[in-house]
Order: C-alpha cells, then sequence, then structure tokens
C-alpha cells in the first residue's frame, strides 16, 4: 500500500523542555500511524529529541544546514553534526531561507548533494511567489528550482530526495493551493523529472504539498494522484493539529 510522507516543521519555535513534550505525544498517538512522520526540530531540540524519539518509527529531521562538511563556518550547523545527533533527513531550500536569506539554486543544490553524500534524506522545496504565479511565471520558477536543485544527484541517489511544493503565498497565511492547482503542479514537477530520470524514477519521487495543511485539507490534497504528502507548518506545533493530519485516512 502506498505510505504518504508527512513531515512537521517546528521552524523557530519552542524550547528544548516543549520540544520534548511534543515529541512523547507525537510518539504516543502516533504509534501505529501508517504513513512515514517526520519532525523537524530546532537546532537546539534536535539531541533530545532524539532521544525521545528513539524506538519510534517517527524520523528525526533538521531545518537546514551548512553547505560545508566542516570548518571556520560561524553559526552553521554541518551535516556531520546532523548525523551524529540521528538525523535522517534535512529541509533545504525552504522559501523562508531562500527569500529571507537569500539561498540560491546554486546553494540549495551544493547542500542537497552535500546531504546525499553523507546519507542524509533532502527534502528540497520548490515553489512560487504569488507575483510569480500572477506574472505566469509558475513553471518557469518551479522547472528552474527543481533542475538547479537536483543538479548533479545520481538516479540512484533521487530515491532518497522528496521535492515539495510549496507555494510562497500559500505559507503561514491560511490560503491553500486548491487540490487540483496543487496537484496540477505536482505533475508538472513529475513531468521535469521525468525529462531528467525517465518515467519509472518520476513516478516513484515523493513530492509533499506544503502550505496552510490541516486537519480539514489534508485528506483532498492527499487524495490527489501526484501528492505523496504533507510538509507542515503551522499546524505541525500541536499534537492535536499535527496528529490528525498524519491520520488522515
Ligand atoms: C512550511 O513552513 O513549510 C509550511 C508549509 O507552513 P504552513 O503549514 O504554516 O503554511
Amino acid at each position: 500500500m502506498r505510505s504518504y510522507f508527512i513531515a512537521g516543521n517546528w521552524k523557530m519555535h519552542k524550547t528544548v523542555a516543549e520540544s520534548v513534550a511534543l515529541a512523547k505525544e507525537l510518539k504516543d498517538k502516533l504509534g501505529s500511524c501508517k504513513e512515514k512522520v517526520l519532525v523537524a526540530p530546532a537546532f537546539t531540540a534536535l539531541a533530545a529529541v532524539a532521544e525521545v524519539l528513539k524506538g519510534s518509527s517517527i524520523m528525526l529531521g533538521a531545518q537546514n544546514m551548512g553547505p560545508e562538511e566542516q570548518g571556520a563556518h560561524t553559526g552553521e550547523v554541518s551535516v556531520l553534526m546532523l548525523k551524529d545527533l540521528g538525523v535522517k533527513a534535512v529541509i533545504l531550500g525552504h522559501s523562508e531561507r531562500r527569500h529571507s536569506y537569500l539561498e540560491s539554486d546554486e546553494l540549495v543544490n551544493k547542500k542537497v548533494l552535500l546531504a546525499l553524500k553523507h546519507g542524509l534524506e533532502p527534502i528540497l522545496c520548490v515553489g512560487e511567489t504569488l507575483e510569480e504565479r500572477e506574472g505566469g511565471k509558475l513553471e518557469a520558477v518551479v522547472g528552474t528550482q527543481v533542475k538547479k536543485g537536483l543538479a548533479g544527484v545520481s538516479a540512484a541517489d533521487l530515491a532518497k530526495v522528496t521535492i515539495a511544493y510549496e507555494p510562497v503565498w500559500a505559507i503561514g497565511t491560511g490560503k491553500t493551493a486548491t487540490p487540483e492547482d496543487a496537484d496540477a503542479v505536482h505533475a508538472f514537477i513529475r513531468k521535469e523529472v521525468a525529462g531528467l530520470y525517465g518515467d519509472a524514477a518520476a513516478k516513484a519521487l515523493c513530492i509533499q504539498y506544503g502550505g496552510s495543511v490541516k486537519a480539514d485539507n489534508a485528506a483532498l490534497l492527499m487524495g490527489k494522484p501526484n501528492i505523496d504528502g504533507a510538509l507542515v507548518g503551522g499546524a505541525s506545533l500541536k499534537a492535536e493539529t499535527f496528529v490528525p493530519i498524519a491520520s488522515f485516512r
């Protein structure tokens, strides 16, 4: 049976104690969840949450990482440090990183390749702004982010990559793309990936939708053929809102 990939991005929220409390609740409530579930706490809480999640099927993710293995990079956290804590996946190229911290496709790609080199699963985020969508540039923007983000990724490594389609105008705004609109963009992403890696690899690729996913729209979104999961921000901060999304079926 198809399993969906539901990831919670806790962003810059929660102290260590608050993160541990939420992780404990999720571990209890999602013990028998059919889906692949991941939580991405802040760097400061990774070690403590890793400890809580031991023995659970909930995966530990990070929200970002530095583009180098190690060295003089003040303030960065490296792939080796994440692995050391038990992190299995890393969110890369989130629109907040692209827009607030000016991360380029080239930088995001460098991180994707580094994550794969060290066996971390990258979640490569792509998505257009409202201005780009209204200006008819959706496919050009998303297509470029996909192609540049995946540059140099081998066919074998593609199987470890998840793409998260997150229209920037839907993140944290309460506005969600309609399931039909989101599915159409996912189909476009799959077509781009098919052009690079072939139909079978594109079909197998996991493409999450992100942007104001809530319990009441999760089933409709994931009912669409090209939507393989969800990357959840705001609704991942409480068990009462995240558990129903991860248990949408
Ligand atoms: C996100 O930050 O990736 C996100 C989708 O946020 P929200 O669910 O709050 O829109």
